[in-house]
This record gives structure tokens, sequence and C-alpha cells, in this order.
């Protein structure tokens, strides 16, 4: 496995297997990994001829008062776990080579990011977007993948390709969980062991909003009243929103009758923990 930090480095290399005729395959990270991560690079290993994996924590998508500074890392063990995975090339840039001094420009993604992640954390996939544009400008895939497990990020990168004519694929992954069902997160290294356990409640209140629809239950207050009360706020436990959404436009749902999104955000101390699905009417059949 290569290491490469240079942008310029990389944008030749890529550009060297693109005329070699070798379909790229990305996918971008933070880093710290865990199997969600690991998984990513495993659905798309044999979906190219070269599996590029990027490593940085992007400042622009932290607000002033978040974790930023103590978001966790561990290049070396990331590296370790990339290279057994099988992956070609780690792009890992410094972050005063991807925002120099006088950087000024942003893409936006205006609509569907003004909800759930968007609005309790107002430049955040205006950051997500900026980085992912670079990433896509200095790797040069031909497809990159995200996990479903940030839905709402998937889709403005979905809605940021298409409104901006961009040829890269974007394919999605389903949200890799422990087995007690907590999705895998850098973040859960923040919680303390209690605090893991209260944090069951995320996965478990999906849940729970499934099996309400499955015995009939359409009214979305009702759903959202028990994941409310399955999270069980208080403490160290902290609603940031619950939500149900049409999982295409992000337009608030009172009733459900098709395919919605239950996207939560919750603190559980220090840390702020995201899940979601897609809620379904069971077929009569
Ligand atoms: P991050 O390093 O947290 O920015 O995540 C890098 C990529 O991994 C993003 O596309 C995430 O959606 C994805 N990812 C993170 N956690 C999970 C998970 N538990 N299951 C599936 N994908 C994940």
């Amino acid at each position: 496995m290569r290491i490469i930090e240079s942008i310029s480095e990389m944008q030749q290399q890529s550009e060297t297997w693109r005329r070699e005729g070798k379909r790229i395959v990305l996918v971008p990270t933070m880093g710290f990994f865990h199997e969600g991560h690991l998984s990513l690079m495993r659905a798309v290993r044999n979906q190219g001829d070269i599996l590029v994996i990027s490593i940085f924590v992007n400042p622009t998508q932290f607000g002033p008062s978040e974790d930023f500074e103590r978001y966790p890392r561990d290049l070396e063990r990331d590296l370790r776990l990339a290279r057994e995975v099988g992956v070609d090339v780690a792009f890992v840039p410094a972050t005063s080579e991807m925002y120099p001094e006088g950087y000024q420009t942003f893409v936006e993604v205006t609509e569907i990011t003004r909800s759930l992640c968007g609005k309790s954390r107002p430049n955040f996939f205006r950051g997500v977007t900026t980085v992912v544009l670079k990433l896509f400008l200095i790797v040069k895939p031909h497809a990159a993948i995200f996990g479903e497990k940030d839905f709402q990020q998937l889709a403005t990168i979905r809605r940021m390709v298409q409104d901006l004519n961009m040829d890269v694929e974007i394919l999605g992954h389903p949200t890799v969980r422990e087995g007690d069902g907590l999705a895998m997160s850098s973040r859960n290294t923040y919680l303390s062991p209690e605090q893991r356990l209260k944090a069951l409640g995320l996965s478990r209140s999906l849940q729970e909003a499934q099996t309400l629809v499955d015995r009939g239950e359409r009214h979305a207050a009702m759903i959202l009243d028990r994941v409310r009360e399955t999270l069980g706020e208080g403490g160290d436990v902290r609603i940031d929103y619950v939500e149900l959404r049409n999982p295409l436009t992000f337009e608030e749902v009172s009733e459900i009758n098709g395919p919605t999104l239950l996207a939560l955000a919750v603190f559980v101390g220090a840390a702020r923990l995201i899940d979601n699905c897609i809620l379904r009417i069971p077929s009569h059949d």
C-alpha cells in the first residue's frame, strides 16, 4: 500500500491510472477505523482496479464548539488495517495543503441540508460537500462509497454530484452495527460503559418504531413519542432531534404511507450520536 500525502502527487498518479484505463474507487474517511469503515473498503475492493482511501479530519465541517481537536486519531493503526484489507493507496493530505492561507471557496447544497443535522450543525454539510468535491478533484475516482449511517450526508453528496454533473458514481453502504445494535462510530470511544448502555436506546428505538408500523401504527406523532420514551432523555442523555421525513425530499411526514426516514441525533455524555432507519409498511402478500 502506498501512502500519498501530496495533492499534486495524488493527482498525477490518478491521471496516469486513468490514462491506462484503470477504474479508481475512493472511500473518503476521517480515520480512526472501525468495522464500518473497513466494510466500505471491502464492499468496493473488487469494484475497481485501484482502491484509494482518504484519511482527513476535515476542519471545515466542525463547528467552533465541536470536537475537532479531540476527534480520535490513530494513523498508524488505520494504515495497518487498510493494508490488511487490501487498499492500494492511502491519501493522507495535510490540513495546511487542503486549506492554505487565503482559502475561501465552498460548495453548498441548499435545500436538503436545512433540516436534521444541518439545523443543529449549521456549517457541517457545507464543509462535507466542499471536502468531498476537493477529494474528487484530487483523486479523480470513477466511484466513491459512503455509509447510510450518515443518511443525510449520502443524500447531500448524491445531490451535489447530480446538480454539478460530476462524473462519479456514488454508492451507499448499509449501517454496520455492534452485536448489540449500536451503530459503529469513531465517536463511540467517548462513551463510558454506562453511557454505552444508554446509547443502545438509539438502535432499540428504531426497531421499536418499525414494530409499531408493523402493527399498523401510521401516526408520526405516536411513533415519535415512543422513540423519545425509549431514548430516555435525562442525565447523560439529551435528544438533539428525532424526526420522520421523506427519504428523498427530507420533507416532514405526519402519516406513514410509504418508506419513511426515521432519523435520530442524541447526545450521550460528550458524544453526539446519530442513527437512522427507513420505516417500511409491511406488504400484504
Ligand atoms: P467518517 O470517518 O466517520 O467520516 O466515516 C467515513 C465513511 O464511513 C462515511 O461514508 C460514513 O458514512 C461511513 N461510516 C461510518 N460509520 C459507519 C457505519 N457504522 N456503518 C456504515 N458506514 C459507516
